[in-house]
């Protein structure tokens, strides 16, 4: 079988350690096929033909895809093999193959029919109480978890924005996924196809600064668009920012007066915005700023323990990524803190869905929801 060049050239790099045992999927499934070394193994045997695809069964496929693209193994990988794009490249050859998970296949679907992989077809600026500038320097991308699932995080955003005093747009119906659950679950034409349609957008309203809350969306745009809008021939001049760097430039610069936060809290990393974009400073600087007492998790920072939400894992793999959710909570829980705050639309919704499971007092705040209440 045929994989992109990038994961044929890594897989043999592999010095099969097992360091990356550290995979929190792997820790529930406890088989090789669901650990990373056994994931490489895989690629390795179906580039050497020693397996054929025709002989894949569904157990071996649903393995691979148990990984939340969390980068956990990177980070302690003794080859120093990049992990998660070996992850997403090896899934869109498998899924070019026609290995495509059933949940995953709906994710795709839904996002081809209504521009959202969860299919919401409502006006995407339901949640929007006040006017934003047709045109403006700065654009607000809510993304579609905070449209649709956790929409006190995108009205919090654009309070925020207003009470700074940018000038900011916002797409409205215009917006359209970033494509960060199709990139991830190997889907990437669509993705790509979702890349134009924001693209086109943003330059037909002036935009030259993109501002979004979701960490998965600040991966995609600034990490994944570029690559894209080289591989497409589209020139890319766009600076991106996580809200939390924006908040943490304006309280440098003195720009912002804000109330005292007096909690003792814990801040959880998201994996789209900590291990893939290295943003673990800013959101704890702003908790500082506010007066928190901030006490770390034991996996902080590039060591956090993911969510288990990501890579598609909570659409196909529900109990897989509750049990990944519920040992951060109880992580988090043995720190003493009064909250947990985060920086993700995504990790807020399930993470607050595995403490109930869990029956924690402990609850999920966005960084920006305490920012706005305390400006
Ligand atoms: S990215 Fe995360 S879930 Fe996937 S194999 Fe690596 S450690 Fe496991
Ligand atoms: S840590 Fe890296 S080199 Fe070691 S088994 Fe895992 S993927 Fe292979």
């Amino acid at each position: 079988m045929k994989f992109e060049k990038l994961v044929e050239d890594e897989a043999f790099i592999c010095a099969q350690c097992n360091f990356c045992r550290v995979c929190p999927a792997f820790k529930h499934e406890d088989w090789e096929s669901a650990s990373p070394r056994g994931r490489i193994y895989l690629i390795k045997s179906l580039i050497r033909g020693e397996i054929k695809p025709e002989d894949l069964d569904e157990e071996i496929i649903q393995d691979f895809f148990k990984c939340t693209t969390c980068g956990e193994c990177e980070v302690v990988c003794q080859t120093e093999i990049p992990l998660i794009d070996v992850w997403e490249k090896a899934r869109a050859s498998l899924v070019k193959e026609g290995f495509i998970l059933p949940a995953h296949k709906r994710i795709g679907e839904a996002a081809k029919k209504t521009g959202c992989p969860y299919g919401e077809d409502r006006s995407r600026d339901w949640w929007l109480d006040f006017e934003v500038s047709e045109k403006a320097e700065v654009a607000y991308f809510a993304g579609c978890t905070a449209t649709f699932r956790t929409v006190e995080i995108a009205k919090n955003t654009v309070e925020f924005l207003k009470k700074a005093g940018i000038d900011f747009t916002y797409a409205k119906n215009d917006e359209i996924c970033c494509g960060s659950p199709l990139l991830r679950t190997g889907q990437r034409e669509i993705a790509y196809e979702f890349f134009k349609k924001n693209y086109e957008e943003w330059k037909r309203r002036g935009v030259k600064k993109i501002v979004t809350s979701c960490s998965g969306c600040y991966r995609t745009i600034k990490r994944d668009y570029p690559e894209i809008a080289k591989e497409l021939g589209y020139e890319w001049d766009f600076e991106v920012y996580h809200v939390s760097q924006l908040i943490h430039e304006l309280i440098k610069s003195g720009e912002l007066r804000l109330e005292k936060l007096n909690k003792t809290v814990t801040y959880h990393d998201p994996c789209h915005l900590g291990r893939h974009m290295k943003v673990y400073e800013e959101p704890r600087e702003v908790l500082k700023a506010l007066g928190a007492d901030i006490v770390e998790m034991e996996n902080n920072r590039e060591e956090a323990s993911c969510c288990g939400a990501g890579g598609g894992v909570k659409a196909q793999f529900k109990e897989l990524a509750m049990k990944m959710g519920i040992d951060r909570i109880s992580e988090a829980e043995k720190t003493g803190a009064e909250l947990i705050v985060s920086c993700c639309p995504f990790c807020k919704l399930h993470l607050n869905q595995a403490a109930e499971e869990k029956n924690s007092k402990l609850r999920v705040v966005d960084l920006i929801e305490i920012v706005n209440q305390l400006l």
